[in-house]
């Protein structure tokens, strides 16, 4: 699970450049913009991710003076990517005096406060077609397709350099998760969170009939979960332009195995079932070279699927392991990205 808000260490304080009130503070491989002087390197602090619903009683001044958004039925301001000074700034940064005071058990670092901070992940509202009806909970026999993000990776990054481990480099593509399912004679079609039934009105079940996943699926007679990226009109602004959806495969889950495929065999696989995948751009190594700030630069650039659009970043996934990440662009965060 992803730690939205954590005890950290501040690794440095750096100034920025003409400004006198404020100054850098750096966690991880995340930048935040902090108040000057309020905090000093090797401090503890609590640490809070780009995307976390911060309640309005734990930091009031993100409002910035008018009445909170409401997420969840709760009242706060959801982390943004945001530029100041020309500096770029990530998440929130809050003392440990007074946010932790009400927490009970020993604060550390690493600890996850999320929950006895009332901060949840925000995610962008999933419109009626996608939603559709529910059938229940998301199977508890398929992982779910979270990524790590590159910035609190820099421990295992040092590791990686060492053994000079292969990637596969993927285009995180900018739609909403959709897995398919064969299991003991049943096919199932989930969203990123929930089971759904198979009604008309529901685009995750067309398209899965509609390109075949369905009944590829049911002729193999094995029990997999097949998990990708739907995109395409009506799904998060379509920024590939596309006509009509389509469905992009990353991720193939063995059922019984409890295992992924690695890079290869997917594509193996799926070239064979004729499924079609996320853009694969190329092939790297982590090596000496490698570090946060580069792989967020490689990020940035044009998608694969419209060379003008803004391309939401990369998912690097481990060839001979299972082990993946995402490195989002910074460019598409600043230009109003989910
Ligand atoms: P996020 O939506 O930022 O939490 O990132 C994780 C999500 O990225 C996964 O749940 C997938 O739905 C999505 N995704 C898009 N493209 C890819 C890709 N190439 N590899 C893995 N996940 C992807
Ligand atoms: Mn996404």
């Amino acid at each position: 699970m992803r730690k939205l808000a954590s005890i950290r260490r501040i690794d440095a304080i750096r100034p920025i450049p003409g400004a006198d009130a404020i100054e850098c503070a750096q966690v991880g491989g995340w930048t935040v913009v902090v108040k000057k002087n309020e905090f000093a390197p090797g401090d503890l602090a609590v640490y809070c991710e780009i995307d976390s619903w911060i309640p309005n009683s734990l930091a009031p001044f993100l409002s910035r003076g008018q009445p909170p958004r409401e997420y969840d039925g709760i009242p706060g301001e959801r982390l943004r990517s945001v530029r100041l000074r020309g500096q770029l700034s990530q998440g929130l940064l809050l003392p440990l005096d007074p946010t932790c005071n009400a927490i009970v058990s020993e604060l550390f670092e690493g600890l996850d406060v999320s929950v006895p901070l009332g901060i949840v992940k925000w995610e962008a509202p999933i419109p009626a077609q996608l939603a559709g009806e529910v059938r229940g909970a998301f199977p508890g026999f398929i992982p779910k397709t979270d990524q790590e993000r590159v910035q609190n990776l820099s421990a295992e990054l040092a590791d990686w350099r060492q053994r000079q481990l292969c990637w596969e480099v993927t285009e995180k593509l900018d739609g909403s998760s959709m897995t398919v399912y064969y299991r003991d004679g049943e096919v199932g079609v989930c969203s990123r969170n929930l089971e759904l039934r198979d009604t008309e009105s529901n685009t995750l079940w067309q398209v899965a009939h509609r390109e075949g996943i369905v009944s590829c699926l049911l002729d193999l007679r094995f029990n997999v979960a097949v998990q990708g990226e739907l995109i395409g009109e009506g799904i998060q602004g379509n920024p590939y332009r596309l006509r009509g959806q389509s469905f992009r495969v990353f991720d193939v889950y063995l059922i019984d195995q409890g295992r992924y495929m690695l890079p290869q065999e997917r594509q193996d696989w799926c070239e064979l079932n004729e499924l079609q995948t996320v853009p694969v751009l190329m092939h790297t190594l982590t090596d000496t070279g490698t570090t946060v700030e580069g792989l967020l630069v490689s990020a940035e650039g044009a998608s694969e699927l419209n060379e003008r659009a803004e391309r939401e970043g990369l998912v690097f996934k481990c060839m001979s392991e299972n082990l993946s990440f995402k490195a989002i662009s910074n460019r598409f965060l600043l230009k109003g990205g989910n």
